[in-house]
């Protein structure tokens, strides 16, 4: 795989400070109410990690999978789950977790779909947001930081399944034409 230059764009205490703030935000906001934190695969993976070592309530974790049919379409519906979720959560508190919110198709979506299932509440917690490339307005509960429209790696985010490991955030230098090397 040909290797992209990387330029470091958040630091690991940077984004230690945004584990914090949501941390609290979600303590002070649910208090001991016990909580279902659905983590979006796979990109939110590494900071749901970090982010659930912090919170104070009982948590019960799942993970969904989402995929989307095309970054530039104009529609909101362009999103099918590739894993859905198995377990009833009617009554239950939901607190959605994302890598990046971006485009918002697949935020918006897998919202819908759980806000159709009886739940309590659902509510939306995103490290990164892209206001500038949003095509479906979302509104994001608990949100790390706004960032400029970079190609951002690392930290659970991909380009073509690498660099999900690094523990900081990176931008790619060239943003790549397609989601392959
Ligand atoms: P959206 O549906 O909001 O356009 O974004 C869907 C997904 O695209 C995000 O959850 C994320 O996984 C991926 N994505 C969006 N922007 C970036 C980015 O800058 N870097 C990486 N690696 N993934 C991104
Ligand atoms: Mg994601
Ligand atoms: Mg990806």
């Amino acid at each position: 795989m040909n290797r992209m230059k990387l330029s470091l764009f958040i630091p690991k205490t940077e984004i230690e400070v945004y584990l914090e703030r949501l941390a609290y935000e979600i303590n002070r906001d649910f208090k001991d109410r016990p909580l279902v934190v659905i983590g979006v695969l796979k990109g939110s993976f590494v900071f749901m990690a970090d982010l659930i070592r912090r919170l104070n309530m009982p948590v019960e974790l799942d993970f969904v999978g989402l995929a989307s049919y095309g970054k530039n379409t104009q529609s909101c519906g362009k999103v099918h789950l590739t894993r859905p979720l198995n377990r009833d959560i009617a009554e239950k508190d939901i607190l959605v977790i994302e890598d990046i919110v971006d485009s918002g198709l697949t935020v918006s979506y897998l919202l819908k779909y759980l806000k159709k299932r009886r739940t309590n509440s659902v509510k939306l917690c995103a490290l990164l947001s892209k206001p500038s490339r949003r095509v479906c307005p979302v509104e994001i509960d608990y949100l790390g930081c706004e960032v400029e429209d970079k190609f951002l790696v690392g930290y659970g985010l991909d380009w073509a399944e690498c660099y999900r490991q690094l523990p900081e955030i990176f931008a790619l230098e060239e943003k790549p034409d397609a989601d392959k090397p």
